[in-house]
């Protein structure tokens, strides 16, 4: 037990408060915040302990910390799977999940309406490093098939798309990769575990930045991933000597963040298909993206793999192109203009100027992506409150 007891001023500002953890009769109720870089041994068979892969023994954040930890049961229980990793990011969890099972040559076939950044660390870092990549429609698991061909490592896929949600047919296309003898990482970001939960249906890995609905309330960056033991203990390895191991804080702040994730889905749900079917009805809405809505073309398929709600993302295009579009963001009120999304307040993007910019026109027309398009992010505050304030800006256009 550490003491300061006759030591010199200059020494008890180093060790103040240090035995306060050790000599503690009672626990705290709630996961306190470890923000500690190092942990303490009490003797040398105690490193052995840490070697030999106890996972209440800790030895250095980069390698592993209890609000890394209590953050990877979070997601373990959610998702039904065998273990899992946080990482600084959904990139850093995503870069660790490729770059732990791929090598030079093997090939990845991706949805090519894949998150901007995923495409980005596929084709801009990825592909130097000898990865082949194939894009292609996952919406169309006839399609799909023909590109996952035996051989393929890895198939990644989001089970909906931004900005427009087009639905990924999870089952069929697990179905596809395993034919093939590949594995498919879902990116189930969109939807979160209470509405969807992908090892279920299939997916060998799932993926969440838990930057977005997880955590939920726009203050920390964390990405996780949920896959089998093995894969997750090589994915480790490459966080331990590549970096990217989450903060203790950014861990902390989403676990809390989480604790509401069930009440929250619920209200971005019931919003959200409320939303929807407001702007739908409207005279200056020309169209409504939503899973939820029978309008949506996977309406059916959305049915079968959504039991529990359709979520809080939707996009619509709007009357009087990009003009239009920016006098419709400018006369919003409450709705704040914010490209990212799955917060509790609700925000929108302009999926063209923002998460979409890098692509050509006739890449965006390919998408289905135009000027009018506006992507909404459904919160939780009162819904009458978020169609007035829609309401009052459409009619600004
Ligand atoms: C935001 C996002 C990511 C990247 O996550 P970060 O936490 O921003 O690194 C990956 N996939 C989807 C679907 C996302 O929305």
């Amino acid at each position: 037990m550490s003491t300061t007891d006759g030591l010199s001023s200059t020494t008890i500002a180093v060790h103040a408060g240090d035995g306060i953890a050790e000599r503690m009769v009672t626990r705290a109720k709630t996961m306190p915040i470890f923000e500690s870089s190092v942990f303490v041994y009490d003797d040398l068979d105690s490193v052995d302990d840490f070697l030999s892969g106890n996972p209440d023994n800790y030895m250095y954040t980069r390698l592993g910390n209890p609000n890394q930890r209590a953050l990877e049961e979070l997601a373990v229980g959610l998702e039904g799977g065998s273990d899992a990793f946080c990482a600084t990011s959904g990139m850093a969890a995503l870069h660790a999940a490729i770059t732990s099972l791929c090598s030079s040559g093997d090939r990845i076939v991706a949805s090519r309406d894949l998150y901007g950044g995923s495409v980005s660390l596929l084709k801009k870092e990825l592909e130097r490093f000898g990865l082949v990549v194939v894009f292609c429609d996952m919406t169309d698991p006839e399609n799909a098939s023909r590109h996952i061909v035996p051989g393929t490592k890895l198939v990644l896929a989001e089970i909906t798309s931004n900005p427009l949600l087009r639905v990924c047919p999870v089952d069929l296309i697990a179905e596809a990769a395993h034919k093939a003898g590949a594995l498919f990482l879902l990116d189930n970001t969109f939807m979160s575990p209470m509405l969807f939960k992908g090892l279920e249906w299939g997916a060998d890995a799932v993926l969440h930045s838990t930057t977005k609905y997880i955590n939920g309330h726009s203050d920390a960056m964390a990405g996780i991933l949920t896959a089998s033991k093995e894969w997750v203990a090589s994915a480790r390895r490459v966080i331990a000597n590549a970096g990217g191991s989450l903060s203790p804080f950014d861990a902390w702040l989403t676990l809390r963040g989480a604790k509401t994730l069930g009440l929250r889905m619920k209200a971005h749900s019931e919003n959200g298909l409320r939303v929807a079917s407001f702007l739908e009805a409207h005279p200056q809405v020309t169209r409504v993206y939503y899973p939820g809505l029978e309008s949506h073309d996977q309406h059916a398929l959305a049915k079968r793999l959504f039991t529990k709600g359709f979520g809080g993302m939707l996009s619509f295009d709007i009357r009087g192109g990009l003009e239009g579009a920016k006098k419709f963001v400018k006369a919003l009120r409450n709705i704040a203009f914010a490209p990212s999304l799955a917060g509790v307040s609700t925000t929108i993007s302009h999926p063209a100027k923002t998460s979409h910019r890098g692509h050509s026109p006739s890449e965006l027309a390919e998408l289905g992506i135009g000027q009018e398009t506006i992507r909404l992010s459904v919160g939780i505050e009162e819904v009458s409150d978020i169609e007035s304030d829609l309401d009052q800006a459409l009619r600004a256009i």
